[in-house]
């Protein structure tokens, strides 16, 4: 092996030069020599190239000082398992934050190339369902701005989720390709390659001393290749690394098959290999319980795991240390079969013993917790997972037998409580809990509200706590300024920076000091013009996109986010239809115009989701259609949610809807993003809006409905939906509506059983909560026809949100769960 060339041998270059003129020399550079394009026939996605190779190569400076100072200083690293990261488009970001936007401008401009129209042609990195991979996309930005030395582990799917079409109201799901024309951004490292195994038998060596080794001997093998993309935060104080893996074939071609002719069934291992890294599984709360998505978990937990052991032991002699230099934080049950790897590792392969082993996983791993949804909490039939990873298997045997002695013998659990806390399920089929894996198997478990937090120990976790009453801890979730209002929203940030100066950049909190401006009419005018400004843009996409036409002059009432009856979309459009009924029956009424617009994708395997969809649009055409409506009410469905949607739609809100049934969301991230911004939220007392009310004030959000408490406690006694049906006539005229077929004339029948479940079990609380949302609805027309009231609300809002920054959420984790 060649020597390690020492941090200091090597001088840090001299910084590049920022002259627009300096840029537009590298463009046409890295054009000519790198695309192999005459800057005269270049088409724009050659200039996007171009753009971000220029940008990427400043970055990689910063990188590696960055990794030389890890070396240097043996600071601690911390690793985030996360089998999704919603990245979106990177260039904005990466310039934004290296201060490069306005010099990349002008260079790019006096070459006769708009920013703007190729920073649209980046593709939109989807790798990742909803709320939880973008979690990890913007904790990867701020673990870089806080100064954190961190790497995102994950998988670089070929297909991210799927684009979604609408036709005819319905959802169409159609591959997304983000790879076709490359992806300038990353770095393939063939020399960072790992074998995975699965399958096979385990053999037991005996070495005497009732001492024994074990040795899976794999049936099958392949091969984890990663690819670099550099993160890097804000001001680039600190450019960390996104490590995703593919999957190849150990032998790209079987020699013996294909020497012997057999071309095909060379290539299908190959295939069969690939196939591993091929697909993003497009759920977000219901595990498929499929065994590509076991092998996918295996996977990358593997590859991840190696490459944190390996590189340990580049600078440590032993893993003694492993505690004190890593931290490893698991972004839900995904890759909590880490836990096992990570012993066998460093048992079989590295030769420690059990307890040793179990200590240092112990004291390495952190898990963060999702959800309490029991139909989302992961398990894995036992013969499954003993049948693709055998060895691990015994491992979870061995741990779950530590476990439940101590829990009995030290802490005289009794019998439900041991069920409750063991590994394995038992009765019926026989599966392994990987929550309770990741929990026992960290030395923290976090949930991503208070509120959720709390449920986790009553609910899922309570046995666990019991026995464990320290581990659980709150890391309320956040969202980084920088995209999410910065780049989103450059109007609003610079009206703040002009009034307040540039402190909130570096510390969001400072965003309080806009709190005085709430009552200055200037401002607030200033302000509305900047939403105004906004709103016309989203009327301008959706013109484009579906041909509706919109009033900028309208409320704009958005709820944008995954399609779940949790989440409650139906309520939205339940109410959509009384108010339409209400327009019609009483126009004597003066009805603030408003606009509901929706966009989310549903899983494609969810039924109702996708039935709520095709309500939303069999609504918004006949509502959208009706001349006795005056225009008072439009209902638009966006086709495609993904994260470059969310940035022109959250800038433009007038009203934020995070409606979930009160004790279902976790948290939330779309609801800071909206606030942030300016928009008021109509809300549950759910997730992380409880503790939103606690910062913007009560007076400044709108919150109605039953409280997570209640829910449980109805859900438990039972309560009569019908009853309150048939008690609420705007509500039982809507339901009418909907299941007698007025919005589908081509098929009447076509919504009776969704309304039906509301009738029967409405177990998501939609009858039970309508009057106090429809009631609420109108206490936010009567406050929209206040507009210095509104626009006083708004600017609170965004005034207050600064504490929802991931930069203050990754502090948290820094200090109190990675000692980083
Ligand atoms: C923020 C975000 C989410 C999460 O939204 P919630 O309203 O918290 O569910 C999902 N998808 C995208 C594209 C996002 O940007």
């Amino acid at each position: 092996m060649m020597n390690r060339v020492s941090a200091n041998e090597i001088p840090a270059p001299a910084p590049r030069s920022t002259e627009p003129s300096q840029l537009a020399t590298e463009l046409v550079e890295r054009l000519k020599y790198r695309i192999g394009k005459d800057p005269k026939v270049a088409k724009p996605h050659d200039w996007l190239t171009a753009a971000i190779l220029v940008v990427r190569d400043r970055i990689t400076d910063k990188w590696m000082d960055s990794t030389r100072r890890t070396y240097a200083t043996g600071a601690k690293r911390v690793y985030y398992l996360s089998l999704e990261f919603l990245i979106g488009r990177l260039m904005r970001d990466a310039m934004t934050n290296i201060g490069l936007m306005d010099e990349m401008r002008e260079a790019l401009a006096s070459l006769g190339v708009d920013i703007d129209i190729i920073a649209e042609l980046e593709p939109d990195a989807a790798l990742g369902n909803g709320g939880l991979g973008r979690l990890a996309a913007c904790f990867i930005e701020s673990m870089a701005t806080t100064d954190v030395p961190a790497y995102g582990y994950g998988i670089r799917y070929v297909h991210g989720l799927f684009r979604q079409q609408i036709a005819d109201g319905w959802q169409v799901e159609l591959p997304e390709t983000w790879l076709a024309h490359g992806n300038p951004w990353e770095f393939e490292r063939r020399e960072s390659s790992y074998e995975i195994g699965f399958g096979g038998a385990v053999e037991t060596l005996d070495l005497g001393d009732g001492k024994q080794r074990f040795v899976w001997k794999p049936a099958e093998r392949v091969i984890a290749t990663a690819y670099d993309t550099p993160a890097v935060g804000w001001r680039a104080k600190r450019v960390n690394t996104l490590r995703l893996w593919a999957a190849n074939p150990i032998d790209p071609i079987l020699l013996d098959a294909f020497n012997a002719g057999d071309h095909i069934g060379a290539l299908r291992d190959s295939n069969k290999a690939e196939s591993l890294t091929r697909v993003l599984y497009p759920a977000d709360a219901t595990p498929a319980g499929q065994e590509l998505r076991l092998r996918q978990e295996f996977f990358f937990s593997s590859a991840s795991l190696q490459d944190i052991l390996r590189r340990h032991l580049q600078q440590y002699p032993d893993f003694s240390s492993l505690p004190d230099a890593v931290a490893i934080q698991l972004n839900d049950t995904h890759p909590a079969v880490s836990v096992a790897e990570l012993v066998r590792l460093l048992t079989d392969m590295h030769g420690l013993d059990f307890d040793t082993a179990w200590d240092l996983t112990r004291r390495t791993f952190g898990y963060t917790n999702h959800t309490l949804l029991p139909e989302a909490l992961e398990s894995w039939p036992v013969p499954l997972f003993e049948r693709l990873l055998p060895r691990h298997m015994q491992i979870v045997y061995a741990i779950n037998a530590k476990i439940l002695i101590e829990a009995r013998k030290e802490r005289g659990a009794d019998d439900q409580s041991v069920r409750n806390i063991s590994l394995i399920e038992e009765g019926g089929e026989r599966r392994v809990r990987m929550g309770n894996l990741a929990f026992v198997g960290s030395h923290s478990v976090n949930g991503v509200s208070a509120l959720h937090t709390e449920l986790m120990k009553e609910t899922v976790f309570a046995d666990l706590h019991r026995l464990y009453p320290d581990r659980i801890n709150n890391k309320t979730n956040g969202i980084t300024p920088r995209r999410w209002l910065m780049q989103c929203n450059p109007g609003l940030f610079n009206l703040i920076r002009e009034s307040i100066g540039d402190a909130f950049e570096d510390d969001a909190e400072q965003l309080k000091a806009l709190d005085r401006f709430a009552g200055d009419s200037a401002f607030r005018e200033r302000f509305a013009a900047i939403k105004r400004e906004n709103k016309v843009r989203l009327a301008n996409l959706v013109q484009a996109r579906i041909g509706v036409r919109l009033d900028p002059g309208a409320m704009f009432d958005i709820q944008i986010k995954r399609i779940h009856e949790y989440k409650r979309q139906l309520l939205n459009i339940v109410e959509a239809v009384a108010l339409y009924d209400q327009i019609r029956s009483r126009p004597e009424l003066d009805w603030v115009p408003r606009v509901k617009l929706f966009a989310g994708k549903a899983a494609p395997s969810y039924h109702n989701a996708k039935l709520i969809i095709k309500l939303a649009n069999d609504v918004a055409r006949v509502i959208n259609n009706d001349p006795a409506v005056r225009g008072l009410l439009k209902v638009v469905f966006v086709p495609n949610y993904n994260v470059s949607l969310a940035e022109v739609m959250v800038p433009a809100a007038d009203l934020s809807e995070q409606i979930s049934t009160a004790g279902m969301e976790a948290s939330g991230t779309g609801n800071m993003k909206f606030a942030l911004n300016g928009a008021l939220t109509i809300g549950t007392l759910d997730g992380a809006n409880v503790e939103m009310r606690d910062h913007v004030g009560a007076e400044n959000i709108v919150i109605f409905g039953m409280t997570a408490d209640e829910v449980a406690r109805v859900r438990a006694e039972g309560h009569n939906p019908r009853a309150i049906i048939e008690g609420s006539p705007e509500l039982s005229q809507a339901l009418s509506a909907i299941s007698s077929g007025v919005f589908s004339p081509d098929d009447r029948g076509r919504f009776a059983g969704l309304i039906d479940g509301l009738y029967n079990h409405d177990w998501f609380m939609v009858a039970a909560d309508f009057d106090a949302y429809a009631k609420a609805q109108r206490d936010v027309d009567a406050l929209w026809s206040d507009t210095a009231a509104w626009n006083s609300k708004a600017v609170l809002n965004t005034a207050r949100m600064g504490w929802f920054s991931s930069d203050r959420t990754i502090r948290q984790y820094a200090t109190e769960i990675w000692g980083a």
